[in-house]
């Protein structure tokens, strides 16, 4: 078998002409001159979200109050219709997801909810490779237990700094851990774990299992009810395109609903009671109760429009596009660029990468620099990794061409070197 791929220009856009998906990214506002690989940060906006997000804004104007119950997805429920518009893209029951809160506040709603400390168990076992917020957030949960987060987090090291190897985590389930908590996707390197195996392997021993899907939902399907993971977490504002601060997701499968949530508020009461203003607290029987309070409705507004185009395109296709743009992207990479010290820090295999590619190289901070001159946004991660986030919906394999073009002429002409070896405030 020859090369999947070939070198030249026209052969992108040969790709692009047979991409049965191409047709989406009219639908999403794109700078000319400009090619947007930073998705998983920020997600674009499309005009399907912007068109939701007006229509709620134009209830507002006619409605006042009454758009709690009379818009045309009441404004009190619309979470629950934004979960079954979520679920199919994370293998959900509707009734598992609430919308409501940030990443960050939800891990503290998820550990409040699933981490009961005892004599036996009680402690918590990640890895040192996730976003720090999270740990910050657990780190803060112990504390509030009075345990010390030195004894009672127990984290997962990185042999190559990079990668997290599944069955070390394994061997780290051990009979006084009480919950792992772990990312799908590693945020900078873009592995994907296998959370099947370790959700299988924590339930053998008797240990609660979440995942923080951040950089995976809107990227790559899951199966969460069927796996059986306990909860979960995730951003909308990266690949799901909800728009900057929008509202996350939590998720808790219905085998925990009993367990009621750990942080409580109003809005999580059994809905047809929540406004006979009882002083005790009923919550809902499901992944509802885990709201607190008000929805945020400007901001979760782009999310109807956002998840339905989803659902169009289908998260089976959205995933084979998304591994054929980076395939194609590490091919390039490989062919083009090899010359010039770069190494591909995610892992190669299908199964083992999320959305984007991780280039490394001691200059990555100056060559960044140069990128975004040149009209290509990428985002740096320390200390050494251009992130590069061809999203399906939105990106073409011409741009995957042109960006690893640019990089080709950043290095041949040194173009970096005008740049400080420093990285800005916000990277
Ligand atoms: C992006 C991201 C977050 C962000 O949390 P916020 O509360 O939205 O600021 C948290 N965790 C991970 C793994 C992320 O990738």
């Amino acid at each position: 078998m020859g090369p999947k791929y070939e070198l030249s220009e026209d052969f992108a856009i040969k790709m692009d002409a047979e991409d049965p998906i191409a047709k989406f990214r009219d639908r999403f506002y794109l700078n000319e001159n400009e090619i947007y690989m930073d998705g998983n940060s920020l997600g674009l906006m499309s005009k399907d979200a912007e068109k939701s997000l007006l229509r709620v804004i134009d209830e507002w104007k006619r409605l006042g109050i009454n758009g709690w119950s009379k818009a045309e997805v009441p404004w009190i429920f619309f979470s629950r219709e934004l979960a079954k518009l979520m679920a199919p893209l994370v293998g959900a029951h509707e009734d598992e997801l609430t919308i409501h809160s940030s990443t960050t506040v939800n891990v503290h709603s998820v550990i409040a909810t699933f981490f009961k400390p005892d004599s036996k168990r009680n402690k918590i076992l990640v890895d040192e490779l996730n976003f720090p917020t999270d740990r910050y957030a657990i780190e803060s949960q112990l504390l509030l237990r009075g345990l010390n987060p030195k004894e009672h987090l127990v984290v997962v090291e990185s042999k190559d700094g990079r990668t997290l190897d599944e069955n070390e985590i394994i061997s780290r389930m051990t009979d006084d851990i009480a919950l792992v908590f772990l990312p799908a996707v590693l945020y900078r390197s873009g592995q994907l774990l296998d959370m099947e195996l370790l959700t299988r392997e924590a339930h053998k021993r008797d240990i609660y299992i979440g995942f923080d899907c951040c950089h995976s939902a809107g990227a790559v399907p899951h199966k969460l009810s069927e796996w059986g993971v306990d909860f979960a977490v995730w951003c909308n504002y990266k690949y799901l395109n909800v728009g900057p601060g929008g509202p996350a997701t939590i998720y808790i499968n219905r085998k925990h609903f009993d367990k009621g949530p750990g942080m409580t508020g109003w809005m999580g009461y059994v809905p047809e009671k929540m406004f006979d203003l009882l002083n005790e607290f009923e919550p809902a029987k499901d992944a509802g109760g885990w709201q607190i309070g008000t929805p945020h409705m400007l901001s979760m507004a782009p999310l109807e429009g956002s998840l339905k185009m989803f659902n169009e395109a289908g998260i089976e296709n959205l995933r084979e596009k998304s591994l054929k743009l980076t395939d194609y992207m590490m091919f390039l990479i490989d062919n083009k660029l090899y010359q010039y010290g770069f190494t591909i820090g995610n892992p190669r295999e299908n199964n083992r990468r999320g959305g984007h590619v991780a280039l490394e190289h001691e200059d990555a901070v100056r060559i960044n620099e140069a990128l975004k001159e040149m009209g290509v946004i990428p985002d740096f991660r320390q200390p050494n990794v251009i992130r590069l986030a061809p999203v399906p919906l939105y990106i073409s394999y011409h741009d995957v061409w042109l960006v690893v073009d640019k990089i080709k002429e950043i290095m041949d002409k040194r173009l970096y070197e005008k740049y400080e070896n420093k990285r800005g405030i916000i990277a």
